[in-house]
Order: structure tokens, then C-alpha cells, then sequence
């Protein structure tokens, strides 16, 4: 495995940056205390080809939550566990064209359109059973979480960490203030209780999402996470298997029509590379068999994509001729 600075591609990765750094539209997440304090000039570009090369360049160390990203790879892992058959039970594949936090469900059956967006991400977190290992044994957040909510947190960090190639941390700070105004996700939870989609009590599925959501990451650790997916599953540092290739192709399938908010059809026409954001600033790309593209910079558009990183993706996807649906 190498980790390059000094080298071409690192350079034009900082040549993104520099071009892109003029913009300063959009704004930065405000609901979470956490992502309200970020510094919104920080950012940063790393790619990680399949075969596990990695080029960085900009606030390559800086840790963020990972936030909507986790969803990708934790419907993933639930493919696994479950299998698809029971999974698609719980949540669909297609784009609802609505906000991450819509209450937005299927007539008839209640399941969320896809797990890309709060509500079919709260139903998929629950399906994962807890493992043995508790990370919060004898901390202040084992006293204000169930046993069923640390195994289920204890599990996903470790899949997650499995796609980093190192272990990966939770931000619990960040969860619980999160939590403690969690009301439309609490909403959403109970009207998947309601439609039978999630069986337990709602408060535990949000209380694990959220720690899902707070899995602190750097840029280089999300491109990893991407280039395992490109890799079709198979960690191309460490040579473990993080999913399967099938877990691997309909979580890249998934995020290509519904892994950019209700800006996922406009991203697909004009960057062409099935991707997903987060409300950190966070994107991953993935063009299989090739490389994994992640993004950082925290102020956000409208549709809570990061405004630069739509931008550097845009950059690369053109000059690098990475669009899928061109054959240049
Ligand atoms: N913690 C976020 C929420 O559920 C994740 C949102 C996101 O990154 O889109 O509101």
C-alpha cells in the first residue's frame, strides 16, 4: 500500500483545492452543535485506486462524523446478514426525489423508498444484530444506552472500520446532542413502528442510527471505505473482505439513483460516478474496478450537498473523463 503526497496526482488534487476554495456559498450544517463549530475553510481531496494507492491533499488529517455516508456501507452489511430478500422487506430501491429527512414511506407496504434517506436508514440500522464486543463498557454512554443499542453500535463500527482498514471511533458528544433534538427522526421511527417495518422501540433504532452517524473519519479513510466498494468489496490495503460483491454492487447501484438527496438525477447527468453525501461535508465517489473519490468541505447547498465538493467531483469528472455514461 502506498500513501503519496509528493507526486502529480498529489499536486492536482491541490490544484482542485486551490480553485475550488473561492467558492464560499452555502452554509454549514446548523442542527448539531458539532457541525455548527466547524471550521467551514477546511477542506480536502483524496482518491484510492482499486488496487490501493492512495493520493491526498489539503486537511487530509482532519476528523469529521461520517454521517448520511455510513448508510451506504451499512446497508451493505445488511445485505449480508440478511440477505437481500429480507432487506428489500424493510426498505426499497427507488430515488423519492424528497429532503434526507422527509417522512417519506411507500403507500401500501409503509417501507421508505430507498436506505438513503433517514427513514429507510433508520429501518435498515435495527436489522443488524449487535456483536458481542461493547466499546462503551464502562463509559458515561453505556449508562444512557440499552444493551441492544451498544452491541447493534458495536457491530456497524466494526463493519465500517473493516471498509477503513483501521479501527474507526464514535464521536458520542456529537450523538448525543444530536439526540437530544432527534424529534422529526424519533417521528420517522414510529411511523416505521407503526407500519410494523421496525419492531423494536423506536428510540433505540435513532439512538443506533446516530451513533452510526457520529463514526469519526478523515478524508483518506472514506476514499478507502469508496475504493473498497470499487474493489467489489475486498479492502484493497488490508486484502479483507468488508462485503460482498453483490452486497457491493446494489449499494453502488442504490447510490448512483439515490445517494445525492433530491439532487441525485441533476449529479448523475453531470457527474456520472455513483456517489453519496453527508451533512458534515463528506462525499464519496466510487467508479468501479477503478478508484474510490472522497470530498471534504462543510458548507452545504440547498439540497445539503457540499458546495466545493460538488465542485471538485465536477472537476475531476471532466478533465479525468470519469463520467460512466460517456465513452470518451
Ligand atoms: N445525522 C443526520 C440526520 O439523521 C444524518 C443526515 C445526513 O448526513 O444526511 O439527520
Amino acid at each position: 500500500p502506498e500513501d503519496v503526497h509528493d507526486d502529480a496526482m498529489g499536486t492536482y488534487l491541490a490544484e482542485i483545492l486551490e480553485h475550488t476554495a473561492a467558492d464560499t456559498s452555502g452554509a454549514v450544517a446548523d442542527y448539531i452543535p458539532q457541525l455548527r463549530a466547524v471550521d467551514p475553510g477546511l477542506h480536502a481531496l483524496a482518491v484510492t485506486t482499486a488496487d490501493g494507492v492512495s493520493h491526498s491533499a489539503g486537511d487530509d488529517g482532519h476528523q469529521f462524523t461520517i454521517q448520511s455516508i455510513s448508510k451506504a456501507f451499512v446497508y451493505a452489511m445488511a445485505v449480508d446478514d440478511l440477505g437481500l430478500d429480507q432487506v428489500i422487506t424493510a426498505v426499497g430501491m427507488e430515488p423519492s426525489g424528497e429532503a434526507f429527512n422527509e417522512m417519506s414511506l411507500e403507500g401500501g407496504t409503509g417501507r421508505p423508498l430507498n436506505p438513503m434517506i433517514n427513514a429507510g436508514a433508520i429501518a435498515v440500522h435495527p436489522l443488524l444484530d449487535g456483536s458481542e464486543h461493547d466499546p462503551m463498557a464502562g463509559g458515561r454512554e453505556h449508562h444512557t444506552r440499552t444493551e441492544a443499542v451498544r452491541r447493534r453500535t458495536a457491530r456497524i463500527v466494526e463493519g465500517l472500520s473493516c471498509f477503513a482498514g483501521r479501527e474507526l471511533t464514535v464521536d458520542f458528544a456529537s450523538a448525543d446532542s444530536e439526540y437530544d433534538s432527534a424529534h422529526r427522526n424519533l417521528a420517522i421511527a414510529h411511523m416505521l413502528r407503526i407500519h410494523e417495518i421496525i419492531t423494536g422501540e423506536p428510540a433505540e433504532a435513532v439512538r443506533g442510527y446516530l451513533d452510526q452517524c457520529s463514526v469519526l473519519v478523515t478524508v483518506k479513510d472514506i476514499a478507502l471505505m469508496a475504493a473498497t466498494l470499487a474493489n467489489n468489496g475486498v479492502n484493497p490495503v488490508t486484502l479483507e473482505r468488508a462485503c460482498s460483491q453483490e452486497a457491493a454492487r446494489l449499494t453502488l447501484s442504490v447510490m448512483a439513483t439515490c445517494g445525492m438527496y433530491d439532487a441525485s438525477g441533476r449529479w448523475l447527468a453531470r457527474i456520472g460516478i455513483p456517489a453519496k453525501s453527508g451533512v458534515s461535508g463528506g462525499i464519496i465517489g466510487v467508479l468501479p474496478g477503478q478508484v474510490g473519490i472522497a470530498s471534504f468541505a462543510p458548507r452545504l447547498d440547498g439540497a445539503g450537498n457540499s458546495v466545493q465538493g460538488v465542485e471538485m467531483f465536477e472537476k475531476l469528472s471532466s478533465e479525468m473523463g470519469m463520467h460512466l455514461m460517456s465513452n470518451e
